[in-house]
């Protein structure tokens, strides 16, 4: 890419930038290579319900192990995922691998009330024409109930194509396929859209929850979010809830479910599994 740079109009070769392309394009074709050489694996973290602090179910957080580089964040290689295409597959792998998860703890009666699953689905995923097909296939293999699973998506992958978004969710809707909307606040922020999108669950972005303040009008806009998502008959999560203040707010603004480090990070499914035994 070409550079405005002093009395020169156009720097034609910038080191930085090349290192940095060079970079990113090994970072692709590692990931093409990470699917089938078994680096991804899927990390879960608990939802609680707030009143209660009972767990009310999971999100699914997909990790790359990197044979060298170590763990890849997957705000750093998801992105990638999505302008090459590869989410088609990893949010496949990621969804059949979440589902057999959830089945699995089920079966084994892991924890008496049924627990959800909650998957990320990107923008890019959205856009397939099969993608009803292919959560069917899932659903069928792994016996999962759809009603416990749950689809997360964030405000601007709905918005990129209102329309096909709209009867694609329908379809999730008839299956009882449940439906969350991601880091809200980040986006469009519209909360008068929601009405035409059958959703069941709003999660507060995490940004918003660790700027509440310490006292009561310090809160921001979570307070608004909350009262008007729940009018409009929407549970709400709170997502990156680390301190106490932070929990205690949400409690006293009657907000559902939460998640975040304060009660636990995303852990490995062996993990879970120890955690469960040991809670039941
Ligand atoms: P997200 O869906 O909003 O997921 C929540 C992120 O917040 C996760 O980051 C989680 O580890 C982090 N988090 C949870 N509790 C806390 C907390 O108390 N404090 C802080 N600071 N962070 C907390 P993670 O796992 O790094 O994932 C980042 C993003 O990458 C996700 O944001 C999601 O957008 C995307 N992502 C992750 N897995 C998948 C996937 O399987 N498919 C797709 N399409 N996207 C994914
Ligand atoms: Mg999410
Ligand atoms: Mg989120
Ligand atoms: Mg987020």
């Amino acid at each position: 890419r070409a550079k405005a740079s002093g009395s020169a109009p156009f720097q034609v070769f910038d080191p930085t930038l090349h290192q940095t392309a060079i970079q990113r394009l090994q970072l692709e074709i590692d990931l093409r290579k990470a699917l089938y050489q078994q680096e991804l694996v899927v990390h879960y973290q608990p939802i609680l319900a707030l009143t209660t602090s009972k767990l009310v179910g999971f999100e699914a957080l997909v990790r790359w192990h990197h044979p060298q580089k170590g763990l890849v964040s997957p705000a750093v290689f998801i992105p990638i995922a999505e302008e090459t295409g590869l989410i088609t597959q990893i949010g496949h792998w990621v969804l059949k691998r979440s589902c057999q998860q959830l089945q699995q703890w089920q079966a084994e009666k892991r924890f008496s009330a049924p627990l959800t699953m909650s998957v990320n689905l990107s923008a890019r995923q959205f856009t397939q024409p099969d993608l009803v097909e292919q959560i069917d296939q899932i659903l069928a293999e792994t016996q999962l109930n759809p009603r416990y699973l749950k689809l997360e998506i964030t405000e601007s992958a709905i918005m990129r194509n209102a329309e096909a978004t709209t009867s694609v969710l329908q379809e999730l809707r008839k299956r009882h396929i449940q439906l969350s909307i991601d880091d809200f606040g980040t986006g469009y922020s519209s909360l008068s859209y929601l009405h035409s999108f059958p959703v069941d669950t709003l999660k507060i972005d995490q940004s918003f929850v660790q700027q509440m303040g310490e006292n009561a009008d310090s809160l921001g806009l979570v307070p608004l979010i909350i009262n008007i998502a729940q009018k409009m008959g929407m549970t709400v999560v709170a997502e990156g809830v680390e301190t106490q203040t932070q929990l205690d707010h949400l409690k006293a603004l009657n907000c559902d479910f939460g998640q975040g480090f304060f009660f636990c990070k995303p852990l490995e499914a062996d993990k879970i599994s120890a955690l469960l035994a040991s809670k039941s």
